[in-house]
């Protein structure tokens, strides 16, 4: 009976104290101790969560569907325009992207809006879907430069982008070498600006730590480019994409 009474009083704790714990005890326990437990014991629920694979539920989000304001020319050059290869790897697994055409073009045309304040534009030249495992997925991540040249819808003349629902656990990711990019459905910033900064590296920019509010810092949602990373990103889409 006096089991039932202090359960009772306490119901948050059953699940967690040795049933001994409620009969051995005399007094109530004072409120100080109660919160104590009681903070150890969300933070114990919130750490198993996070380690279940909760943290994909907190933290990496779709981005909603809103329409980036375009940003201020610094050069005031003539538009060079940044052709985009991409290639949607799709499954129902873990890894198949779930975006639509529609989520395509306005992942595209946002991350432009970043790019022009370089008079940079990126433009769609075409979408490929290729239906693929999560195995297969994986493994060209491992090895992108190996496997992109048996990739028929790969484009040398383009810059490809890769899109996949998850990157375990980053957003995007440039691979200079073969001219690519891959940007994941579920990410900690927008996926746009995850976009404008992987294509930042493949224009030749590294990353900063000097602001939060510039696009080459890393995991953060600025967008803001330097007069000479400008400079430099122009240079560099004029080699590759100029006429
Ligand atoms: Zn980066």
């Amino acid at each position: 009976m006096e089991k039932e009474n202090k359960k009772g009083l306490d119901p948050d704790f059953n699940d967690i104290l040795p049933e001994e714990e409620y009969i051995e005890e005399q007094k109530p326990r004072p409120i100080w101790q109660t919160l104590l437990l009681t903070g150890v014991a969300i933070m114990v629920i919130l750490g198993l969560l996070w380690l279940s694979g909760g943290r994909q539920a907190f933290f990496y989000r779709k981005t909603p569907p809103i329409k980036e304001k375009e940003l201020q020319s610094i050069l005031e050059a003539e538009k060079i325009v940044v052709p985009l290869n991409i290639i949607v790897f799709r499954n129902t697994g873990n890894l198949g992207s779930q975006r639509d055409a529609a989520n395509i073009v306005l992942l595209v045309e946002n991350a432009s809006r970043i790019w022009a304040q370089a008079d940079i534009t990126l433009s769609i030249r075409v979408v490929y879907s290729i239906e693929t495992s999560d195995e297969t997925i994986s493994q060209f991540f491992k090895t992108p430069s190996l496997l992109a040249k048996d990739i028929p819808q790969f484009d040398r003349t383009s810059f490809n982008l890769f899109l996949v629902r998850s990157l375990g656990g980053i957003n995007g990711i440039a691979f200079s070498g073969i001219k690519s990019l891959a940007v994941a459905d579920f990410t900690t910033v927008y996926d746009f600006r995850a976009t404008a900064h992987e294509i930042g590296h493949l224009l030749s920019l590294s990353h900063t730590d000097e602001s939060i509010n510039r696009l080459m810092f890393r995991g953060a949602n600025g967008m803001e480019l330097t007069e000479g990373e400008v400079m430099a990103a122009y240079a560099f889409a004029l080699e590759l994409f100029g006429k």
